[in-house]
């Protein structure tokens, strides 16, 4: 069983984005890639941002996790001031993120191991959670011997071994073909159910939007901004892909995002 961390019941957002704006600078050339950005993820909440290329939705998790400073706005977390990376926030990025010259399972206790947790500590937490991901048979191969949904496997056991409550990731299924991504979104779902940590999931996939976000936040581009915030109560139900409502919510999104 999954032995997570579960958020304190409680009505203060765990994740806050206050008024934020982000200007990157670019050999002298001043890039406004988020405008005025306000948003929050309340505890154990499934919250989703979707938007254009380019609209910053990458920008606002690296602000989230701590990696980016806003020139303007506030970041809060679990109601504190965010000053630098936390240990209870993780970051789960598109392309993996796996040292390719390491083994799946040292791949997965890199993190642990960098925390302080002894090797026998760390060893035993990795057991359980490829267990629980179902690739403890993959432990011993390198990256380069794996699928690419077997390596997001792994990288989101890499994040949950640090039994974060605060999970943020950035575009972690586009990469992969339809049937593998339906099953990643449901082995999502399902952490999602047993921990009730709260997620922050960016896509640009209308589908996976309406799939997966409790609440959608629909973002325009050049400067990006949020232009539209949607409750999708049915969200994390698996059957609601088949029904009527799935599709109806899918053209109202792809409507918001035209
Ligand atoms: P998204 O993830 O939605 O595709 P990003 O957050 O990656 O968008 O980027 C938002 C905007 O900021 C884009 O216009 C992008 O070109 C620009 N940008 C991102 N990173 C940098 C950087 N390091 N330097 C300059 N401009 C950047
Ligand atoms: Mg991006």
């Amino acid at each position: 069983m999954m032995d997570f961390i579960k958020n304190h019941k409680s009505t203060v957002p765990f994740a806050q984005l206050k008024s934020l704006s982000v200007v990157y600078d670019q050999k002298g050339e001043q890039v406004e890639a988020v405008r005025d950005v306000s948003l929050d993820i309340r505890p154990g909440e499934f919250g989703v941002i979707i938007g254009p290329s380019g609209c910053g939705k990458s920008t606002l998790l690296y602000v989230l996790s701590g990696l980016l400073k806003p020139q303007e706005g506030e970041v809060y977390i679990d109601g504190q001031a965010l000053t630098s990376r936390r240990n209870d926030t993780t970051l789960i990025l598109q392309d993996y993120g796996l040292l390719p010259w390491k083994t799946v399972e040292q791949n997965v206790a890199l993190g642990l191991l960098i925390r302080g947790y002894s090797k026998g500590e760390a060893r035993k937490r990795v057991n359980t959670i490829l267990t629980d991901l179902a690739i403890d048979a993959l432990a011993k191969r390198f990256p380069a011997q794996l699928s690419g949904g077997q390596r997001q496997r792994v990288a989101i056991a890499r994040s949950l071994a640090l039994k974060p409550r605060l999970l943020l990731m950035d575009e972690p299924f586009s990469s992969l073909d339809a049937l593998t991504r339906e099953s990643l979104q449901g082995l999502l779902l399902d952490i999602w159910e047993k921990t009730k940590l709260s997620i922050l999931l960016v896509t640009h996939n209308i589908e996976e939007a309406v799939f997966m976000g409790q609440r959608i936040f629909v973002m325009s581009k050049n400067p990006g901004t949020i232009i539209n915030i949607v409750d999708n109560p049915m969200a994390g139900d698996i059957s609601y892909r088949g029904k009527k409502e799935f599709y109806d919510g899918c053209a109202y999104l792809r409507s918001l995002l035209q």
